[in-house]
């Protein structure tokens, strides 16, 4: 098994990549069989959903669509009023679009949560969410479950596949769990 060690953490290949290439086709198919009358605009939330949205668009290439992408940053002081800032800001107009937000992986559902009111708030027709990975244990906004999940994780911190440690790590072609610390 492969493995990596990093700043004192030990971290062991989890998911391999022909799992997550299977995880990545059935979300495909899901969302083609959903939109296959529609044009979806898929929001990519940067750095950590590069890597899942271009598996994912070559395994969507049967459905007319739009990509774009974002950069935000949340604060948890000011989750109540839905304050997001965009460090890489939204190009496209969202107004009666069908929206389908790209991320790495969903914790406690805050950056979606705030992203979600901000599309509804522009018009969205619709605002549905992928995630490569979830974390049901540790959602604390029940609007931000993403309708298209690759694969659930219990609360373990993982990398690779565009996911960090410290900005290393992104691109190892498959995602490693932390197993112990030295
Ligand atoms: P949320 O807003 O859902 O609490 O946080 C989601 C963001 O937290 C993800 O986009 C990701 O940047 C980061 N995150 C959450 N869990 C992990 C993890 O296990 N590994 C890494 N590398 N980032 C994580």
């Amino acid at each position: 098994m492969r493995s990596i060690d990093e700043q004192g953490y030990h971290f062991e290949e989890w998911l391999t990549p022909k799992q997550i290439a299977a995880d990545v086709q059935q979300v495909a198919n899901k969302i083609s069989a959903d939109y296959k009358d529609k044009e979806p605009l898929f929001v990519v939330v940067l750095n950590g959903a590069f890597m899942y949205v271009a598996d994912l668009m070559r395994a969507l290439s049967d459905i007319r669509c739009e990509v774009t992408f974002i950069r935000v940053s949340s604060y948890y002081g000011m989750a109540s009023t839905g304050q997001l800032e965009f460090i890489v800001p939204l190009q496209q107009v969202v107004d009666q679009r069908d929206v389908i937000i790209v991320e790495d992986i969903v914790d406690t559902g805050l950056t979606i949560h705030q992203l979600k009111a901000y599309m509804r708030a522009h018009g969205a027709s619709s605002v549905r969410v992928t995630s490569l990975l979830f974390k049901p244990n540790k959602l604390e906004y029940d609007d931000a479950k993403p309708d298209y999940v690759g694969h659930e994780i219990s609360d373990e911190f993982v990398i690779g596949c565009g996911l960090d440690f410290d900005g290393f790590h992104r691109n190892l072609d498959a995602i490693y769990k932390v197993k112990e610390s030295k």
